[in-house]
């Protein structure tokens, strides 16, 4: 690990503008970044890949029909309008040149650059599958709203298929699910598939009866939830089996394809599972984004692509960028929404104190993080809570859940919509956001072949310019 920032560079802009703080991400790091600036004397460019904030940590129920995209995904430039120093940029950032002190983004076929004088990353993480990447087309992962949707459909096709076809066989193929992750969201996930399997669509097909589903929890871990430790791990393993989830743990991924899963048991045996749709919580890896900072700095990242920061989330060298979130790798802090909320607002802060105090990096204190504690809903009324030494499981913990869970929602509409749906959901099994589209399904794979059709146009584009050049020399 390395010290704190003591470089003695100016914080402030050359006279004549504003200090200008460059924020990368939309997510709980940059926006809680931006709206920490909101007073403060500076132009704030808050640039993101998608247009909305999301709140990540109930994905779940959008793919499972519980909620609305809206209801967790609400549009940022919304979010800041009132905030006058911010303005909010759509657009892909694929370069930073920490030397040239800017960014290069695009938004469609359209590119810009960003020039900023303190830069604050928070980029985030993608799902890992550990060197596996072709594992992702079979089992995807659910980092944003379009996995989380097509989940949802891919979830309810199963179901439809399975409706329709004859072969016993591939009907029980068509109704086996599998989540490889015992962490939160795949707990989450198995519990929230297993109710929609046994409440919410019962009664509601002729030929096949949902209930006999069955969903499938496992893990190269020996436990569930491990970060909970053993008490609660075992209070949510107990509630799953409950409800009819099978739980494989010790049991290694092998290999995935679109007839099923293969597994790897202790005894070095390996198994298959058919099973149609498979979905993956089972790790993470930090935005490519560290990796480019961390070679243009004397920075380091760790196995999971997190960038190594100093104690005050700068980089060694330059105290102008911060690193916050699921990005960084400070003191072993978990990648969770708190640490990102705090990373930012921490950062915002020591550009406040340096553009308007006239304080210099060398005088920050280090990044202290507050442990609120963590939860995970296991099922309709039952969760598993941990902070610090307390732990609580079952309806308490999942009320505590609940109103934590209100209380970050973005937005006062948001927050009223989302409990009368979740009122419904739990008054009725209701689930008003069973909508799946031909489109969500399919949609990984068109974009592998447009992304596939503009890499080989773009290829032969240059090859034609390279030859022509070539030819008006001769
Ligand atoms: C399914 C799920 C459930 C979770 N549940 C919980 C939970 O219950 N409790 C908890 O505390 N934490 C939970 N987490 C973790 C928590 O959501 C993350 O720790 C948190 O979102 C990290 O915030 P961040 O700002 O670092 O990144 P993110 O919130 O991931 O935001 C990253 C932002 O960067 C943008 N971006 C990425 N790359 C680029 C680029 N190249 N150019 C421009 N923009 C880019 C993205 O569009 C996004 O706006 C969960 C995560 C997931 C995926």
């Amino acid at each position: 690990m390395t010290e704190p920032a003591t470089d003695q560079v100016t914080a402030t802009a050359p006279a004549g503008r504003r200090h200008r703080v460059v924020i990368v991400g939309s997510g709980f790091g940059g926006l809680f970044a931006a709206q920490q600036l909101e007073k403060a004397d500076v132009d704030v460019t808050l640039v993101a890949r998608t247009g909305h904030h999301l709140f990540q940590p109930l994905l779940y129920q959008v793919a499972t029909g519980i909620l609305s995209v809206g209801e967790i995904a609400p549009p940022t430039r919304l979010i800041l309008r009132d905030q006058k120093n911010a303005t909010v940029v759509l657009g892909d950032v694929d370069t930073i040149d920490v030397a040239a002190k800017k960014l290069h983004a695009s938004a469609g076929h359209i590119d810009f650059d960003l020039e900023y004088d303190s830069l604050i990353v928070a980029a985030g993480a993608n799902q890992s599958y550990f060197g596996n990447d072709h594992f992702e087309r079979w089992a995807p992962g659910m980092k944003t709203v379009d996995d989380a949707l097509e989940l949802r459909s891919r979830i309810l096709g199963c179901f439809e298929q399975a409706e329709v076809i004859d072969d016993e066989e591939e009907r029980r193929r068509l109704l086996t699910f599998v989540i490889v992750g015992a962490g939160p969201t795949g707990v989450e996930m198995a519990g929230q598939v297993a109710e929609l399997a046994q409440h919410t669509l019962r009664n509601s097909f002729r030929r096949i009866d949902p209930a006999s589903a069955r969903v499938i929890l496992l893990d190269a871990a020996p436990a569930v939830l491990p970060p909970f430790g053993n008490n609660l791990g075992n209070a949510a393993r107990a509630r799953l089996e409950e409800m009819g989830v099978e739980i494989q743990l010790n049991a290694m991924v092998t290999n995935v394809d679109y007839q099923g899963i293969e597994v790897k048991d202790p005894d070095g045996s390996v198994r298959r599972i058919d099973a149609s749709c498979k979905i993956w919580s089972a790790g993470v890896k930090a935005s490519p984004l560290g990796k480019q900072l961390a070679d243009q700095t004397d920075a380091e990242i760790d196995r999971a692509g997190r960038v190594l920061v100093n104690k005050d989330l700068s980089l060694p060298g330059h105290p102008e960028i911060f690193v916050v979130g699921d990005m960084m790798s400070l003191d072993n802090l978990p990648g969770v929404a708190q640490v990102a909320i705090q990373g930012g607002k921490y950062a915002a802060k020591q550009i406040i104190a340096e553009v308007e105090k006239g304080r210099t990096p060398a005088e920050r204190k280090p990044f202290k993080y507050f442990d609120k504690g963590s939860m995970a809903t296991v099922s309709r009324y039952s969760a598993v809570v941990k902070m610090g030494p307390i732990e609580i499981s079952g309806f308490i913990a999942w009320v505590m859940w609940l109103i934590v869970h209100l209380a970050y929602l973005i937005g006062f509409k948001n927050r009223i919509t989302t409990m009368f749906s979740w009122g419904m959901h739990m008054g009725g099994d209701h689930r008003s956001q069973l909508t799946s589209t031909k489109q969500w399904v399919y949609a990984r794979q068109a974009l592998e072949r447009v992304a596939a059709d503009d890499a080989a146009q773009r290829s032969a584009d240059r090859s034609r310019e390279e030859q022509s050049a070539s030819a008006s020399v001769d």
